[in-house]
């Protein structure tokens, strides 16, 4: 999730709070915030989205140290860390973010004030290097626009990863292995997966989730599909996601149905020469088409106008209505896969097969 168009700014201003109401709420709220053993010394926590916007949490307690999945905001790591400490006493050495999002990053000074080094994919870095600018450059970015709102954000400070990799890092003792990868482009454009071969135990971030809660803006949805399918084919068992319920592989199966069923009903309209505007008059239908299909209603909610808009501009490369801003990074996207004879930065790493 982002900022910067009118999309985001529901998510931020808590309106998501209102558009999880109804049938999903019950369902989300069963297991979140208590920490699930997914295997020994595996842990997945479900946080607490609908009244904090904190994001789902993994961590691994190795021989020695504790890697910890994604950093949270900052009162998500709050949430987590005397959970971590009342199942373990080692050192929480590693906090992974597994991209540059508020609700995933912006707890990382927390984990560093706690003995932790932030990892993450070198897309990670480049995203908070656009989009930080009040800490990177001069004016205010997305930290200081959230801290307008989250007193959490607005008393921490924005602390980078410093363990940087290009393709993936391996954590690994007698207890252990997790992979930290780079799959491609998805949610962002530094997404990683932490990948646990052993227990076939996959963390996706945002790359994907279990509900109505894919924010399209900082990414690409054609490069995202292929990342997922890459995701896919490592065949877990386990699916931790970002947001939303952990599951079974049928979770990625989902959240690839939900993208192909919502790409190919917009590039069929295209296809069959229909203009913006009728396009634009056809997203009631479009949304029903995928409410009709069990597998993926769930996945409609209040972002459902902006993931049709977002889709049409990684088709057509123009956005679907005047009134559809794209954002800074959309329009970079579109930029880098418009000039295919300029490498996109990330497009070595995108292309990479897992
Ligand atoms: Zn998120």
């Amino acid at each position: 999730m982002a900022k910067n168009s009118s999309l985001t700014s529901l998510v931020y201003t808590g309106a998501m709070t209102l558009l999880l109401g109804g049938i999903f709420l019950p369902t989300l709220q069963a297991e979140v915030g208590k920490p699930q053993e997914l295997a020994p010394g595996v842990w997945f926590h479900e946080g607490d989205l609908a009244r904090r916007s904190h994001c789902n949490n993994g961590w691994i307690v190795f021989q020695d140290y504790v890697l910890v999945i994604d950093a949270n905001f900052p009162s998500g790591a709050e949430d987590v860390l005397p959970k971590i400490r009342a199942i373990t006493t080692l050192p929480i050495r590693f906090a992974f973010d597994t991209h540059a999002h508020g609700d995933h990053a912006y707890g990382n000074r927390t984990f560093v004030e706690a003995g932790a080094t932030i990892v993450a994919h070198a897309g990670v870095l480049e995203e908070m290097k656009k989009f930080e600018t009040g800490f990177f450059g001069d004016k205010p970015g997305r930290w200081e626009d959230l801290a307008k709102n989250r007193p959490d954000v607005a008393k921490s400070k924005l602390s980078p990863p410093t363990l940087i990799f290009t393709r993936d890092l391996r954590f690994e003792d007698r207890s252990h292995l997790v992979e930290l990868r780079h799959l491609g482009v998805a949610h962002t454009r530094g997404d990683g997966f932490a990948w646990l071969p052993k227990e076939r135990i996959l963390f996706t971030g945002d790359a994907c989730v279990n509900g109505p809660y894919n924010y399209m803006g900082d990414g690409n949805s054609t490069e995202w599909l292929k990342t997922l399918e890459a995701a896919r084919a490592l065949k877990p068992l386990k699916v931790c996601p970002g947001h939303g319920l952990m599951g079974g592989p049928e979770v990625l199966d989902q959240q690839i149905e939900f993208f192909t069923t919502l790409r190919d009903e917009v590039k069929r309209r295209i296809d069959d020469g229909k203009k913006p505007a009728e396009i634009r008059e056809a997203i009631p239908s479009i949304k029903a088409t995928i409410q009709e299909n069990a597998k993926i209603a769930n996945y409609v909610g209040g972002m459902f106008t902006g993931q049709v808009e977002k889709v049409y501009l990684d088709l057509v490369g123009e956005p679907l209505t005047a009134a559809y801003l794209p954002t800074a990074s959309e329009l970079q996207t579109l930029a880098a896969t418009r000039s295919a004879k300029t490498p996109d930065r990330f497009a070595g790493f995108a292309d990479r097969k897992p």
